[in-house]
């Protein structure tokens, strides 16, 4: 059994009311192999939602209380994002899950990449708030891409 990013398997849960489908995992789905989780929901954002960026680091630095999740029209969502992520956790240890296939890019799933904070369409290197606490707690993260 493996976490996966709800967006990845056709799940309308994407800032803009969309999905990002990858239909070899939608399989894995099928042969009930997987749980789908969306952080950004499950910490209580509405979907469609204003995107948001981490700004001042990655989803580590968020972890420690040193970047924030801002949105696009500047709100303070990092409460949210903590939250998310949490209950993402909670979820992985509650079903023992050692693995999670997660978005690439985005501030909460983002394996490799994330977006710089300025909105500018930028990317850096850094981890999304979930998938470093899901690293920080011994599960192995990889993203759609790899
Ligand atoms: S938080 Fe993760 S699962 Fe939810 S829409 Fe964003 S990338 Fe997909």
């Amino acid at each position: 059994m493996m976490l996966i990013s709800g967006c990845l398997l056709g799940i309308n849960c994407k800032y803009n009311g969309g999905n990002n489908l990858k239909p070899e995992l939608l399989e894995l789905l099928k042969k009930g192999r997987v749980i789908p989780i969306c952080p950004e929901q499950l910490g209580g954002a509405p979907t469609p939602r204003v995107p948001c960026e981490i700004m001042g680091g990655n989803g580590f630095d968020v972890l420690k209380g040193k970047a924030k999740v801002i949105n696009k029209v500047g709100e303070d969502l990092t409460s949210v994002f903590l939250k998310g992520a949490e209950e993402v956790l909670k979820i992985a240890l509650d079903a023992n899950i050692s693995q999670a296939i997660l978005k690439e890019r985005s501030p909460s799933c983002g394996v490799l990449e994330i977006y710089d904070g300025n909105f500018s369409g930028n990317t850096i290197n850094g981890i999304g708030v979930t998938a470093a606490i899901l690293r920080q707690n011994g599960i192995k993260i990889s993203s759609e891409e790899n």
